[in-house]
């Protein structure tokens, strides 16, 4: 019917007016939109179909379903999806503050204050989204969007691109680790960078093995220790990674690093919090490196360190929250919701009224 054709022939520029551009993936571009009729401001992310074959765009859509079914006012929202013969278009809530990563990189570091209020954001987000048995597995302060740039402002998780619903895969979500987590006498941050970008971006679901996309990881292919029972339907690697690891160097969970069982659990997902959490206090990394394999080396062993120079301003409970989410062994990371009950982040009142 003409009704039925409207809908399939439907073009974005019909409904929104494609304005500045707000950032850049691999495969995507970012832009401001205004709806045509209702003057409100969105932001648009333009995927380009030619990055994709045929099956990893069965995975761009699947993944496009699942960000637009679900809703909290600490994930970005997916209004609305448009495609053309050459682009898919996600229609998204627009977050005028932009990333943490600048929040922050401007800052230098955050207030236990505020810290406290963005992590609270955070893992609400993280928690509602390991309920709907989906793991977000690229957390970091790029992914975590601000509504704006004065405070109070609130975060919101964005980028689900690289997210796995970890229900239809039989993942355990356990691995056995050697707990090596809280000795922070193993490394000293002498040369601990600022947070950097780490160059890499990663496209709107991007389930491929593209040689062409920016490397995240320069690992070689895990096929013999990648976790098993893990469904044709559901697998995804970093786009343009090698091999079964996701995520970013630096914020991936040991677990992952390893391939361990539980790489696509959600307490993978925990310890990126940590690893945000330590930089919003410190203004600095808890794991670098001269090149992504010292990186990841370090991560693997849990090896971290807190020098007093960044540290002895930060509270007890506030290193508590840290140690507890920056646990090699998975199985003994806080959860989500065991995070939100420790008292830095449950009963701010705790926390000093300074503002710095
Ligand atoms: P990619 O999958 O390519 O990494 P992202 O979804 O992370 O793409 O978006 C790329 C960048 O675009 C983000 O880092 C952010 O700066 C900007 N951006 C993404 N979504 C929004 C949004 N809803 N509102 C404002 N800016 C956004
Ligand atoms: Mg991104």
């Amino acid at each position: 019917t003409a009704a039925l054709k409207a809908v399939a022939t439907r073009r974005v520029e019909d409904a929104y007016e494609l304005g500045e551009r707000l950032g850049e993936g691999a495969f995507a571009t970012v832009v401001r939109g205004t709806d045509r009729v209702s003057r409100e401001a969105v932001a648009i992310k333009v995927i380009r179909k030619e990055a994709f074959d045929d099956r990893e765009m069965e995975f761009v859509v699947r993944e496009t379903a699942i960000m637009k079914a679900i809703s909290h006012p600490n994930i970005v929202a997916v209004r609305d999806v448009y495609e053309s013969r050459s682009h898919l278009y996600l229609v998204l809530e627009l977050l005028d503050g932009g990333e943490l990563f600048d929040i922050v990189a401007s800052a230098g570091h955050l207030s236990e204050q505020r810290a406290s209020e963005v992590m609270r954001g955070v893992i609400s987000g993280l928690s509602y989204l390991h309920g709907q048995g989906i793991c977000h597995r690229d957390i970091k302060p790029e992914n975590i969007l601000a509504t704006s740039k004065t405070w109070p402002l609130q975060v919101k998780l964005s980028d689900l691109g690289m997210a796995h619903s970890h229900l239809d895969d039989g993942d355990p979500g356990e691995g056995n680790t050697a707990d090596g987590a809280d000795d922070d006498t193993l490394s000293t941050m002498s040369s601990g960078r600022s947070v950097t970008r780490d160059g890499a971006s990663t496209a709107m679901s991007a389930p491929v093995h593209s040689a062409s996309a920016t490397p995240q990881f320069s690992m070689p292919p895990a096929s013999a220790s990648a976790p098993s029972g893990v469904s044709a339907g559901t697998q995804q690697s970093a786009p343009g990674g090698v091999g079964h690891l996701i995520g970013t160097p630096g914020y991936v969970a040991p677990e992952v690093v390893r391939r361990l069982p539980g790489a696509n659990a959600p307490p993978a997902d925990l310890w990126s919090a940590g690893v945000v959490l330590y930089i919003l206090l410190s203004g600095k990394m808890p794991f670098f490196g001269r090149d992504d394999a010292e990186c990841l080396a370090r991560t693997a062993a849990g090896d971290y360190a807190m020098p007093s120079r960044e540290w002895r301003r930060v509270s007890p409970a506030a290193v508590s929250l840290v140690r507890g989410l920056l646990c090699v062994d998975p199985a003994k990371r806080l959860t989500a919701a065991a995070a939100l009950q420790h008292p830095w982040l449950a009963d701010p009142a705790t926390l000093s009224a300074s503002p710095l």
